[in-house]
């Protein structure tokens, strides 16, 4: 059977070289006749792959010696809360950048423990741009600055890295890790659930400032303290072993393919492929401001929305699957991650340029 081209925004497409070599390793990884799933935790084996994949996400993204990696579960939805939970440091208040439907659930998660400050929002405009630093309303005294790298919805992306001096920066880079070099030093704490861009859903990754950890007022429970997850190194329960082990092997088919900085050449040529297209034409539309287009999720509408279940099913027929947009904003969306191979959007771009003339 062929494999189709999968624009999924999450769970996404996985490189197929490492589905393979999955598959050849399913019932007997490296001659130790087990798979990577019935394996303890606290085996020599696991805590190999799992040591291995720390090194490699660290290799890749140059995370300094003080930074530390947790590998956690509960996604990008339990950082909402473990960030006020570890950060505010007995502090009142937080600053938050508002970019649309994934800041708005980061907010309002972090309003059940502090005064959250907008500092800045994108609504003016229904979420169709990432707002200039110069515009915000940062308080000095904030514990942290949070704003989200690439909104995976609205198709916003920050190209830049904000500033906020002393007072910690917090991203959610769920959708755009490792699709670009990050300079690490600028942050506080960086989270991401594997789903998008890493491996299989039920990991999230948190690189986090060593200073930051073990501070939070009053102590949390334990499994919310980053400080229980730092001291176990990542082992105080049982880890998401597969999904390590598959993120671990997508981290050495990015070190195969170039790294990151290849990576991010790849996805500017992808994406400019597809926004070319849809700004040579009339029939579609992308409501994004130019600058902050996202590298990672297009959405794109059709002029006639009428004809969306008819392109969506003639997508389908091509062997091109999840285009259809998220409910709250309709129309189509492309999600391209690293995964996507240039084939991929090339193949989307001709068919809706076929589409195009037969219903244009
Ligand atoms: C998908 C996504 C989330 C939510 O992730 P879960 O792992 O489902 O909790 C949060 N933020 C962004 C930017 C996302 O793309």
């Amino acid at each position: 059977m062929a494999r189709v081209f999968n624009f999924s925004a999450g769970p996404a497409a996985l490189p197929e070289e490492v589905l393979k070599q999955a598959a050849d390793e399913m019932l007997d990884w490296h001659g130790s006749g087990q798979s990577v799933m019935e394996m303890s935790h606290r085996g020599k084996e696991f805590m190999g792959i799992a040591a291995a994949a720390e090194a490699d996400l660290r290799e890749l993204m140059a995370i300094p010696a003080n930074y530390k990696v947790l590998f956690l579960q509960g996604g990008a939805s339990l950082q909402f809360e473990m960030i006020p939970v570890n950060l505010l440091r007995g502090k009142a208040s937080a600053d938050y950048v508002h970019t649309g439907e994934w800041a708005k659930k980061a907010i309002k998660a972090a309003k059940t423990f502090c005064n959250v400050n907008v500092v800045a929002s994108a609504e003016d405009k229904s979420f169709t741009y990432a707002p200039a630093q110069s515009g915000w309303k940062l308080d000095k005294d904030a514990a942290y600055v949070h704003y989200t790298a690439n909104e995976t919805i609205g198709g916003v992306e920050f190209q830049w890295t904000p500033d906020t001096g002393d007072v910690p920066l917090v991203c959610d880079m769920s959708s755009s890790i490792l699709s670009r070099p990050v300079d690490i030093s600028k942050y506080g704490l960086i989270y991401a659930g594997a789903q998008k861009n890493i491996g299989p859903a039920g990991l999230t990754i948190v690189i986090v400032r060593d200073d930051l950890v073990g501070k939070a007022q009053p102590t949390p429970p334990a499994m919310l303290d980053y400080k229980t997850h730092v001291d176990a190194d990542s082992m105080y329960n049982t880890p998401p072993t597969y999904s390590i082990y598959i993120a671990g092997l997508v981290f050495q088919w990015l070190k195969k393919n170039g790294g990151i900085a290849a990576m991010e050449q790849k996805n500017i040529a992808k994406s400019k492929l597809l926004y070319d297209y849809l700004d040579s034409t009339g029939f579609y539309g992308n409501p994004v401001n130019q600058a902050d287009r996202s590298r990672m999720n297009v959405p794109f509408t059709l002029k006639d929305a009428a004809l969306d279940e008819e392109f969506l099913k003639g997508a389908k027929s091509r062997g091109m699957i999840q285009l259809k947009g998220h409910r709250s904003v309709g129309g189509m969306r492309a999600s391209i991650y690293n995964a996507m191979p240039a084939e991929g959007v090339a193949a989307l771009v001709d068919y809706m340029r076929d589409f195009e003339k037969s219903h244009g």
